[in-house]
Order: structure tokens, then sequence, then C-alpha cells
């Protein structure tokens, strides 16, 4: 929905509403009737179209952004079995964070964090 058919929706309830206030004056059962159910359309009216800007404006402008993160080395990246360098003890893909494009580890054991450096090709 466009900005004009919004527009052009609120005007006709605007409309619709002045219209009703009119039978409702003008008086007679029917007349009340037909002007309590203008004003209900125009309510309505009113209801939706600001539904609709507000989905419209909860909508991102930009969707199509995606973020390729390669973490592809010249060389092997990790071996199978990783250790801690301060104490040794064996870290699992957990203790692995993407931090900055760089992998960090964190030891689980004894809380020391280091960079994972990819071993050459060569
Ligand atoms: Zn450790």
């Amino acid at each position: 929905m466009n900005k004009f058919l919004t527009g052009a929706l609120i005007f006709l309830a605007i409309f619709m509403i002045l219209l009703g206030m009119i039978f409702i004056i003008a008086s007679g059962m029917e007349n009340i009737v037909i002007g309590a159910v203008f004003v209900v359309i125009a309510g309505i009216l009113l209801f939706l179209s600001y539904r609709t800007t507000k989905i419209e404006a909860a909508k991102p402008s930009v969707v199509n952004q995606t973020f390729q993160v390669k973490m592809e080395g010249s060389g092997e990246l990790t071996e199978k079995q990783l250790r801690c360098r301060s104490c040794g003890a064996p870290l699992t893909d957990k203790n692995l964070k993407v931090i900055q494009g760089g992998v960090m580890m964190t030891c689980p054991y004894c809380g020391a964090v280091a960079a994972l450096e990819e071993a050459p090709k060569w």
C-alpha cells in the first residue's frame, strides 16, 4: 500500500465521519442508524490505514544484506585436537569464538584466551 492510497483512505474516513454526523444531527431513527454505520465504517478505515502505515514503518528498507564470512585459510585452520597453550587441556569447538574475523579460543579449565593461528600450507 502506498502513501497516496493511505492518504485517500484517511480522507474518505474523515468524509464519512462528517457525513455520518450530518445524518445523526438530522435525527430520525433511520438517519441515526445510517449515520452510525458511516462512522463505524470510517473508524474501520482509519484503523486499517493506521495499521498498514505501522506495518510499512516496521519493515526495514534494506533487507538484502548478506554477510558471508568465509573461514578459509591458506592452510589447514585447525588440528583435530586442540590443546590449551597454558595448561594443555583439550579444547572443543565450543571453546572457539569468532571475534573480529579472528578465531579466539577460551580454555574452560584455566580461562586462558588465545588467538588461533592457521597452519601454513608449506
Ligand atoms: Zn587452559
